[in-house]
């Protein structure tokens, strides 16, 4: 089973959602799979010891000039203007490159040889019972899907895995989500926070995945998400009240399970909500 918890913006909680959902849980088979791998940040909750760290490259095109006859078919083909082809010279912008494969399928002369970028590490570790895997996404380098794809590849079906997903609605929110059982979206109770829902809800549906809102700081707004919800019939599935001490905790880098009683009952109650929803006994 795959829970992913999302959100249409930064700064929801969702972290903190995922990270404490794995640590109440831990009694279960458990792993957490952190896909926001342009800002990972659950192991700083979590403190892991790690024990693994490969390297993930994607294939690139690499043009051999000896066989090439600059017919510039590959550059047709190409979406994403990572060729350029002159009288002459054949170039390659492998940044560019979104690994389609299209230029290696349509070379007459079979020129285009396969490159390799490297985009990123994988890293694994274990805190206490919960496995743990997160990706790191090289600076500079765009292409945050195909490694945030990688880090799913570690879901074990005999576990429950928990996906911590990249924040938004675009494609590495789409590359974390897919395949899930269920997606947990979190968010506030503002306007922002009300339509970065709206656009999340919509990419979820696109997916036909079932999905739950958690509403985080519920009492600082208003009850526009709680109205949106039930019009959408959409299921709240837990409203989390500010709180000060929880507050600070956080801001410790603590697992909030650990301290607060009342976080790990909120937890469990989540989870016992969700397999209720998903008819799971
Ligand atoms: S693999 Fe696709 S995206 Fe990459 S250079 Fe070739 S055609 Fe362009
Ligand atoms: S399709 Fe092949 S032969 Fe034509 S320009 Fe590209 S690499 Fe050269």
């Amino acid at each position: 089973m795959i829970v992913s918890v999302a959100s249409g913006k930064g700064g929801t909680g969702k972290t903190t959602i995922a990270v404490n959902l794995a640590m109440a849980l831990s009694g279960e088979n458990i792993q957490l799979l952190d896909c926001d791998v342009e800002e990972p940040n659950a192991h700083l909750f979590l403190n892991p010891s790690m024990h693994g760290e490969h390297t993930v490259s994607m294939e690139v095109p690499r043009i051999d000039e000896e066989k090439c006859t600059h017919c510039g078919k590959c550059q047709e083909i190409c979406q994403f203007n990572a060729i350029g082809i002159l009288p002459n010279v054949a170039l390659t912008f492998q940044e560019l490159c979104h690994g389609c494969g299209g230029c290696f399928m349509v070379c007459p002369e079979e020129a285009v040889m396969s490159g390799l970028r490297t985009i990123g590490t994988v890293e694994e570790g274990r805190k206490g019972p919960v496995d743990f895997v997160h990706g790191r996404l090289r600076v500079g380098e765009a292409m945050a899907p195909p490694l945030i794809k990688k880090v799913r590849q570690y879901a074990v079906p005999e576990k429950l895995s928990i996906v911590d997903a990249p924040p938004g609605t675009s494609c590495p929110v789409i590359a974390a989500l897919r395949g899930s059982d269920y997606v947990i979206l979190v968010t506030e109770p503002t306007p922002f926070g009300l339509n970065d829902l709206k656009l999340a809800v919509g990419a979820v549906r696109t997916l036909r995945i079932p999905m739950g809102i958690v509403i985080n700081r519920c009492d600082v707004g208003d009850r526009k998400v709680q109205e949106y919800a039930s019009r959408e019939n959409i299921p709240v599935l837990l409203e989390v009240p500010f709180d000060r001490h929880v507050a600070e905790s956080y801001a410790r880098g603590e697992v909030l399970v650990d301290g607060f009683p009342r976080w790990k009952e909120m937890m469990l109650q989540l989870f016992r909500e969700i397999r209720s929803r998903m008819h799971v006994p």
